[in-house]
């Protein structure tokens, strides 16, 4: 099923979407509403730039226009389409690179049957015409020999430019896998990656390693009131709270909809609790203002969990009572961090057992 309120705020992209096709008098066809759709969520920015800039110079999109942005921007950046078109890149690549070298190859075996030639003919030569004419093409298979290593050196460092580029694709398109577009945080399935091996980690080496579960408080109300729109910027704001307040190899990640995780690798409970607390006192102290108009949203608070691993936890375990610990914060006030030694978790364990 489709998390709360999924329907309100996709249905708010797509009011956008078709307000753009109607006003540009666009075909209403499935490639022109995913393009002004993509365009309402925000989430590719180079996108929007490339249609504002359009926009702005021309006044509309041209069929062209709306071939290019998609082209570009949509179909390229699905994921498995990159991927596969740096993997042929890399194939041609090495085809390439190889039939040079069966080329380098061959013309190293011709000088050298063109010397071997030249010095049987050595032993035959009976005045100096006959002299000059071996050592002119003694000078003339030189010459061609250093004009194919010439070509060669060129060709391989066009090879190594390619290939340099073609590593730093491999790690957009490795990094954009792992991000979550909205917020540039750790995605969900970054986070569950990273907390399997930091928690392998830190039994290996014994040290201590917690975990931070964070929810925005009354987040449906925003967006009931605001928009899902002004609600997306609320997600970032709460998402740069936690990126600022995390350091070296934490892991912060959107966990789900409104919902974000931090793993904290070598850092006991009270530590995590200070982390915790940080980021709170961070989002609060923010006044949200509407972006159009300058007016004042007011404040958005979030509560917390946290948990510390113990011996034996799987990933499962741990993302288990730090999430009771949140649940306790949002059953004890809200704005508030959590963990298993406060007496307000203690009571949520017992009323959840009676
Ligand atoms: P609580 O304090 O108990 O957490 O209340 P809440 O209203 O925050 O909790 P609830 O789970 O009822 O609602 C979460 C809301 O988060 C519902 C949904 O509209 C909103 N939401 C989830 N994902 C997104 C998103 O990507 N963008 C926006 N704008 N809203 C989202
Ligand atoms: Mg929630
Ligand atoms: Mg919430």
């Amino acid at each position: 099923m489709s998390e709360p309120g999924e329907h309100e705020r996709t249905m708010a992209y797509a009011d956008i979407a078709l307000g753009q096709i109607r006003s540009l008098r666009q075909p209403a066809i499935p490639r022109n509403y995913e393009i002004w759709y993509t365009y309402a969520t925000g989430y590719n920015p180079t996108l929007n730039q490339v249609i504002n800039e359009t926009l702005a110079k021309n006044g509309t999109l041209t069929e062209a226009d709306l071939d290019h942005v998609y082209a570009t921007y949509i179909s390229a950046a699905r994921l498995d389409e990159q991927i596969g078109n740096v993997g042929s890149r890399v194939m041609d690549e090495i085809d390439q690179v190889m039939a040079m070298i069966d080329t380098a190859v061959g013309s190293a075996s011709t000088y050298t049957e063109n010397l071997s030639s030249v010095s049987d003919e050595l032993h035959t030569i009976k005045d100096r015409d006959g002299l000059r004419m071996i050592v002119e093409s003694l000078v003339a298979t030189a010459n061609e020999m250093m004009q194919t290593n010439r070509t060669l050196e060129q060709r391989l460092q066009t090879s190594r430019e390619e290939i340099n580029q073609l590593q730093e694709d491999l790690a957009t398109v490795r990094s954009e896998s792992l991000t979550d577009p909205l917020t540039n945080l750790a995605n969900r399935k970054h986070f569950d990656d990273r907390l399997k091996l930091a928690m392998a980690e830190a039994e290996e080496r014994s040290e201590p390693l917690s975990l931070i579960m964070a929810d925005i408080d009354h987040f449906k109300s925003f967006n009931d009131t605001w928009g899902h729109l002004t609600g997306d910027q609320v997600l970032r704001l709460v998402a740069m709270s936690l990126s600022q307040n995390v350091k070296g190899q934490d892991i912060a990640a959107r966990y789900g909809g409104e919902e974000f995780a931090v793993v904290l690798p070598n850092t006991v409970l009270r530590s995590a609790l200070t982390v915790a607390d940080h980021i709170r006192r961070a989002v609060m102290s923010k006044e949200l203002l509407k972006r159009s108009t300058g007016q004042s949203l007011g404040r958005v608070t979030v509560s917390f969990g946290v948990a510390t691993a113990r011996r034996g936890d799987t990933a499962e375990t741990l993302i288990a009572r730090a999430d009771t610990c949140l649940y306790a914060a949002k059953h004890h006030g809200r704005n508030r961090v959590i963990c298993e030694t406060d007496p307000e978790f203690v009571g949520i364990i017992e009323s959840k057992v009676a």
